[in-house]
């Protein structure tokens, strides 16, 4: 650790850095931030920094408001974002109390947790999450107008693709921040963008996805644009998912859902996690869609899924499994979407993976038709349908024992508190839809 101390000293003599950024994440998602000078570098580096959590959403309650910002020395980057004269820096920090015990509503906490349970299992869990976003023009004021920026669609190329210039600046100015981009494209609605990275462990991906947001905002900006993840800004087009590509490695790096043997080259580990991951979907829903927005996105014909089952190729299927088998072996979880706090879907996934993979349950069966068509034919199976709404997915949370274990009493209650808040102000909302429909008919 010493060592690590003595490199980031050197680094930021190096790049002439003023200022780090202390970065720490609220249970909502929302990346938050305690700027200090570098004199005060060391006092950070020990945990010695304290801050006032209690206005932080879904911290700490008033009377143990004092908390410790612990800086992950792993994570030191210095911001290319900025010329070099007054370089700025950052770490992702984990949040402690008082007592110098990991505070349990810090969502890197909770996913660290659940990651060491997996480890203590002899995994390391590998997630690689896919980023959508679209682009918005902005006005004379630069706020964000709802006028998106082009039409273009799938895979189109420019002048069609009006995004090509800030996609190709986001891209770089995340090469500059150690990321290995996969594949970027124009996505299927019109303005919209994907931006792949490839996958690592958990933890690093969770902060990278933290970044990526970051980054995109950011760039977006610079462009005149304002970059929004948003999962469903119009009824008629495709919206912005996180589909969450995971699997877990042994000690020997190995992909443990890959198996040779079996007819689908899967391992029963892999049913195992499957079955999990589908059992607590429901309980699970509030965190991996937030959003009242969220569900407007998960209805039949815009490749988003529907229904609680897996399959091979069908992508209106909760979980997919992509074609790629040997170290790449995946499963691709496709409800969540990027209003999800990164740090409590992937601990809450992993969460109900392992428990069926240590209880040993059957695996559904695999469910490959379309349900799609199922539920607007008849249906052959009846596959469950995933919750409809914000209300009912946190009718289903309450009762969902492992995720509140994963999140701990206070963050748990403190969550479903704000996001029913949430759901009961939108509830009382008349909507345009209504006095359409309604007030001449009756
Ligand atoms: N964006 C779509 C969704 O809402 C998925 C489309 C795709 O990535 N091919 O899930
Ligand atoms: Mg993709
Ligand atoms: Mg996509
Ligand atoms: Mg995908």
């Amino acid at each position: 650790e010493q060592q690590a101390k003595e490199l980031i000293w050197k680094k930021v003599k190096e790049h002439n850095i003023e200022f780090i950024r202390l970065i720490f994440t609220d249970i909502f998602g929302f990346a938050k931030n305690m700027t200090i000078h570098k004199d005060e570098l060391d006092d950070a580096m020990n945990g010695k920094l304290m801050f006032d959590g209690s206005s932080i959403d879904g911290f700490a309650r008033i009377e143990e408001s004092d908390m410790y910002l612990k800086p992950d020395l792993t994570t030191f980057q210095v911001f290319p974002l900025r010329p070099n004269e007054k370089s700025v820096a950052h770490f992702f920090c984990d949040v402690y109390g008082t007592d110098g015990k990991p505070f349990m509503g810090c969502p890197r906490n909770t996913l660290k947790r659940v990651l060491k349970e997996a480890e203590e299992m002899g995994y390391q869990f590998n997630v690689g999450a896919e980023g959508e976003f679209f682009l918005f023009y902005r006005d004379e004021k630069g706020e964000p107008i709802f006028n998106i920026h082009d039409h273009a669609g799938y895979f189109d190329l420019s002048p069609i693709d009006k995004g090509e210039d800030a996609r190709q600046d986001i891209i770089l100015t995340m090469k500059k921040f150690g990321f290995h981009i996969e594949a970027a494209h124009h996505e299927v609605a019109p303005g919209q963008h994907e931006v792949d990275f490839k996958y690592g462990d958990a933890l690093s991906i969770a902060d990278k996805w933290m970044m990526f947001k970051m980054i995109v905002k950011n760039i977006a900006n610079k462009h005149g644009l304002y970059a929004s993840f948003i999962p469903k800004p119009f009824a008629n087009q495709n919206g912005n998912a996180m589909h969450c590509n995971q699997s877990l490695q042994d000690k020997e790096g190995n992909n443990v859902f890959y198996d040779k043997q079996d007819p689908l080259e899967l391992s029963k580990i892999t049913k195992n996690y499957i079955g999990g991951l589908l059992k607590h979907a429901k309980g699970m829903a509030a965190i991996t869609n937030p959003t009242i927005n969220s569900y407007k996105r998960l209805i039949p014909g815009f490749e988003a899924p529907t229904n609680i089952s897996w399959s091979r190729g069908n992508r209106s299927a909760l979980i997919r499994i992509p074609h790629a088998r040997g170290k790449r072996t995946r499963i691709e979880l496709r409800n969540p979407d990027p209003t999800a706090n990164p740090y409590l879907v992937f601990a809450v996934m992993l969460k109900a993976g392992l428990e069926v993979i240590k209880k040993g349950m059957t695996p559904p069966e695999e469910f490959d038709g379309d349900v799609t068509d199922v539920i607007e034919n008849l249906p052959v199976i009846e596959t469950e349908r995933y919750p409809r709404d914000l209300h009912s997915a946190l009718e289903y949370m309450r009762k969902d024992i492992l995720v509140k274990e994963v999140m701990g009493e206070h963050a748990f209650t403190t969550y479903i508190e704000a996001k029913q808040l949430e759901a009961d102000q939108f509830a009382r909302e008349v909507h345009h839809w209504e006095i359409d429909q309604y007030l001449k008919k009756y």
